[in-house]
């Protein structure tokens, strides 16, 4: 049966095809492809696993069957033998087996999307005991999961294939290819949405999110549609579903009839039109109608993402969120030469353009593993997070800036410090700076010159720019961090996603007031939040007087678009107006230029 889910769209176009489920139960494991070669090792791993749970099961059947009814209950006993039972299920075993040779799932990945399947299954059976099995199924897999950790997987993230192989009912339909796929998860951190950015799925829906959380970021620069804050999507979509994202309008339909099979069929062909003839933009220097040169600049998450910088057009990269280093390694961060390696590699990926590589911003929506839940922290976002974090340990802060240091003497480098508010931090991180080039100095280790920025991401911070231009070489508008924190709206909360407003008068006013400033100062600034590659506000940026914007690859040709036929002798009248009305959203469109 057909049914829609709506959520918040997140990363423009459509796409149609498979769903597969990450599951979402309170096993937080990894998720990747392995390699076709790497199949039989993988089942063995699960074989193995399964097996020390069969043994320390038996051995405690034998220890209580020599203690009393007192300390062992006969319950227990029959406990253990159900759960026995289930760890020889034929259909946990085939269809494990099945994820893993059919779709190259890691094992344990392959162990929770059946267990998710049978667990449904057991939810509507009408019989109270047997729906009560659910929970054994649920503790016998997190044994064999636990069992399985000291087994390690042969390899992790090949780059694999986004498509499976057709089944009956695909051929059935006429699919005799490869089908594309869509994944499906409750919440996916942005080091998961990493791990598939290499696995090119044709769409991502999560539960959760805002549009400007992290997990909604990556999402958006894998360029594929995505759809977050679908809510229960994960609950009502099953395995092998037939999908379809409509990531403009943030719709996903499940289970499409022929008709709306071919309408977004129809949709995705005319998506994919209209974005082979923005590329023939790309040579087309980003200047306005009445002469003003634009400079467009990309955001990267990984080195290797410099090569589609470059092939878009980006003069450079505005904003490296060098977090991602340091994510999804069980706490064993990145050491100075690893991530020196990995600076170097995208400033000479870069070709001579300059590189602006930003400190690590953990915390808040980015955890360093996903596993690791921050509920120390009450309100994380308020909490140890970006520069805050890194003052707090000084050693890891100093080896990322020796780092960046050397990978300044490849090209141009500019060193950008996240959430800054206060004269101390500012104090702290350049003496910082001061210490890590001297600890060159003493290694005779060569490190090259960097311009100095600040990211403008908290109202404190756009509102002292005279400090922070006295100190600092360049700007850059944080407008994801400024906007959440200027309203009060946590930007990874989907249930107050629609007060998340980057036209607010008091948003508008704290950037207008940012780039009037460094533009009286004659200082660089720039946006790097997700407004700058949003194209219903590019003129109104223009018109306040921005000329650089930092954004995904995937979008610098369409804002490129709206450049070129933007005129900003009379976009900053029009600007001033939207400024200083009450409904700036509504002054837009009552008189768009
Ligand atoms: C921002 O806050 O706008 C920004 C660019 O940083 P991040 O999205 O990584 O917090
Ligand atoms: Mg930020």
């Amino acid at each position: 049966m057909t049914f829609s889910i709506h959520g918040l769209a997140v990363s423009r176009g459509v796409a149609i095809g498979r769903a597969v489920l990450v599951a979402s139960s309170r096993m937080d494991v990894a998720h990747y492809f392995i390699a076709a070669n790497d199949v039989e090792a993988e089942i063995e791993r699960v074989r193995v696993g399964r097996d020390a749970v069969i043994e320390e099961l038996q051995r405690l059947q034998t220890s209580i069957s020599h203690m009393g009814p007192k300390e062992a209950p006969h319950e227990l006993s029959a406990l253990l033998d159900v759960h026995l039972m289930l760890l020889q299920d034929a259909e946990l075993i085939s269809g494990v087996k099945g994820w893993i040779s059919d779709r190259l799932y890691n094992a344990e990945w392959a162990l929770t999307t059946q267990l998710e399947i049978i667990a449904r299954h057991f939810d509507e059976m009408e019989d109270a005991y047997l729906r009560e099995r659910k929970a054994d199924l649920e503790q016998i897999v997190e044994r064999i999961l636990r069992a399985m950790k000291g087994v390690a997987s042969p390899v992790v993230a090949s780059p694999a294939r986004a498509t499976r192989k057709p089944m009956q009912q695909d051929l059935l339909l006429g699919d005799t290819v490869d089908v594309p796929l869509v994944l499906v998860a409750h919440d996916l951190s942005p080091a998961d949405m990493l791990q598939f950015k290499q696995s090119v799925f044709a769409g991502f829906i999560t539960d959760v999110g805002g549009k400007t959380s992290h997990t909604a970021i990556v999402a958006r620069s894998m360029d594929i549609p995505a759809v977050v804050g679908a809510r229960t999507c994960s609950q009502l979509v099953r395995q092998d579903d037939w999908i379809i994202i409509d990531g403009d309008a943030g719709v996903i339909i499940v289970d499409p009839s022929p008709i709306i099979l071919a309408e977004y069929g129809f949709k995705q062909r005319q998506g994919d039109l209209e974005r082979s003839r923005l590329t023939r933009l790309l040579h087309t220097p980003a200047v306005t109608m009445d002469g003003e040169k634009i400079q467009l600049l990309a955001n990267i998450e990984m080195p290797e993402d410099a090569s589609s910088a470059l092939q878009a057009g980006a003069l450079g990269v505005g904003l490296f969120r060098s977090e991602f280093l340091f994510m999804g390694r069980q706490g064993n961060l990145p050491d100075e030469e690893e991530q020196f390696q990995a600076y170097k590699r995208a400033v000479e990926g870069m070709q001579g353009l300059p590189v602006t590589i930003r400190t690590v911003d953990v915390g808040a929506d980015k955890p360093l593993d996903s596993s690791v839940h921050d509920d120390a922290h009450l309100n994380p976002a308020l909490g140890l997070r970006a520069i805050r974090w890194s003052l707090a340990d000084p050693a890891m802060f100093l080896t990322q800036l020796r780092a960046i240091l050397r990978a300044a003497a490849f090209g141009q480098v500019h060193l950008l410090i996240p959430m800054l508010a206060h004269a101390s931090e500012i104090r702290q991180t350049l003496a910082h700076i001061e210490r890590a080039r001297a600890m060159l100095d003493k290694r005779g280790i060569a490190y090259g010159p960097v311009k100095l920025g600040a990211m403008i991401e908290i109202p404190a911070a756009a509102l002292s720019l005279k400090l922070f231009l006295k100190h600092f070489d360049f700007l850059s508008i944080g407008t994801n961090d400024l906007i959440q924190y200027t309203l009060a709206i946590d930007r990874a909360d989907e249930s107050v996603a629609h007060l998340y407003d980057p036209l607010h008068p008091a948003v508008l006013q704290l950037v207008a007031s940012t780039i009037e400033e460094c533009v009286k100062q004659g200082k660089d600034v720039s946006v790097c939040g997700e407004m700058a590659g949003d194209v219903t506000l590019t003129r109104l940026l223009l018109g306040l007087g921005l000329r650089s914007f930092s954004m995904h690859p995937a979008q610098i040709l369409a804002v490129k678009q709206e450049i070129l036929r933007a005129d900003t002798t009379r976009l900053a009248p029009w600007a001033q107006r939207v400024l200083a009305s009450e409904t700036p959203a509504l002054e837009m469109t009552a008189s768009a230029q």
